[in-house]
């Protein structure tokens, strides 16, 4: 009998979660597209709000029960609880863990949303108290904490600033107060990065970019123990809502079996884009923790195994000029997300609200670039016609 706990990375993409189905033999599970499922012959006793138990498919289905499986494994977790897109999944982790008197340490440069929940809508609903710090530099994280610090929240790679933080130091320093550690790892996926097994208490993951991968559905997940997983589980799955509809878990469930190779592409080409566009004269700078002058590169060769294919750029132009030249691409879409098979960038242009805590190369805008899976020649080329329609 072959040990789950003991497969490989790329097995366990392949297998866990996966069986044959019992009624047609299929070497596939099936999408089961349904909200309600056959209840036991005495209901009397029932746990109607069960979270692992296939009653109504907001606390749970079957499709939503094979992918946390699968995600659950690939992280070395004990549980996973998936959910409807990474913001819920980030929002659900903030609901369950912090009570009207916790304070909250987060990154001063996370995903917006995060932003907004922690510094504006949790602070002034229910008197959270936030402090927004730059977790790559651990002394500020250690002055900010507090008698009621329940939760540290840091997301590393960071996006858009792919800034780097550490994350078993920073699971030290949580431990010493007796906080909970919740690490935001979507632009590393579990092939690049296992924060659970650095000390973390919690990963979470917007399933939306690399674990899916082909740009067609939403999720999120949260991995970690199972007491802490079912307390999500109740409180932000089965009473907020927030649950995945079984199509795009199957859908997540299909794409991530080919995570490992699509993250060695994406890292490789990641890594010969950067090194192009770190010697190109007209770049202002590149910010992509493969490279050697990214400020936290030793922390990221400490923690990650390759370096993921997101980096963030500028070049020495004006705003017209950055929009003239990602208009003038062709192979590479101007779209928002990352991950995808397709290379996706997006020009921000100078007037984000959170510019304040950029490093400062960052204020006049920057390109964020999700660089995907086509030949990494073919990228570069598409990025040298464009700089030369704009005569850079
Ligand atoms: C996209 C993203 C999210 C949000 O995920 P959705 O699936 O869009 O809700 C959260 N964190 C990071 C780092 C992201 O890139």
């Amino acid at each position: 009998m072959i040990n789950k706990t003991k497969i490989g990375f790329s097995t366990k993409c392949i297998h866990v979660g996966n069986d044959i189905d019992k009624e047609t033999g299929a070497i596939r599970r099936p999408i089961t597209m349904a909200n309600s499922y056959r209840l036991p012959e005495d209901s009397s006793e029932l746990n109607w709000s069960d979270p692992n138990q296939l009653i109504y498919t907001r606390t749970t289905s079957a499709n939503q029960i094979y992918l946390q499986e699968k995600l659950a494994s690939l992280e070395g977790g004990e549980d996973c609880v998936v959910l409807s897109s990474g913001v819920s999944a980030l929002a659900g982790v903030f609901f369950t863990f912090l009570n009207q008197d916790a304070h909250i340490i987060c990154s001063n440069v996370s995903y917006i949303a995060v932003y907004r929940l922690l510094n504006e809508y949790f602070p002034e609903k229910y008197g959270i108290e936030t402090s927004l710090v730059d977790t790559s530099n651990l002394d500020e994280i250690k002055k900010a904490l507090r008698p009621n610090t329940k939760l540290i929240h840091i997301e590393t790679p960071g996006n858009p600033t792919t800034r780097i933080s550490d994350i078993a130091e920073i699971s030290k320093i949580a431990k010493s107060v007796g906080a909970l550690l919740s690490v935001d790892s979507t632009f590393a996926s579990p092939f690049l990065q296992q924060p659970l097994s650095l000390g973390a208490d919690l990963v979470i993951h917007s399933l939306t970019k690399y674990i899916n991968g082909h740009g067609d559905s939403m999720g999120g997940a949260v991995i970690g123990k199972k007491e802490l997983i079912d307390k999500i589980k109740s409180q932000a799955m089965v009473n907020i809502g927030g649950v995945i509809s079984p199509f795009n878990a199957w859908l997540i469930m299909r794409g991530v079996v080919t995570l490992n190779l699509r993250m060695k592409q994406h890292s490789e080409n990641g890594l010969k884009v950067a090194q192009f566009l770190e010697e190109y004269p007209s770049v202002e700078f590149v910010a992509y923790p493969g490279l050697k002058s990214h400020p936290q590169h030793e922390i990221a060769k400490k923690q990650m195994t390759m370096f993921s294919g997101v980096m963030s750029f500028g070049l020495k132009a004006d705003v017209d000029t950055h929009n003239k030249f990602v208009n003038s691409l062709e192979l590479i879409v101007p779209a928002v997300s990352i991950g995808h098979d397709e290379s996706l960038i997006v020009y921000t242009g100078p007037n984000d609200e959170r510019n304040h805590f950029y490093p400062p190369e960052f204020k006049n805008g920057h390109l964020r670039f999700s660089v995907g899976l086509e030949d990494a020649e073919d990228i570069i080329a598409d990025l040298k016609q464009a700089f030369k329609k704009c005569s850079l």
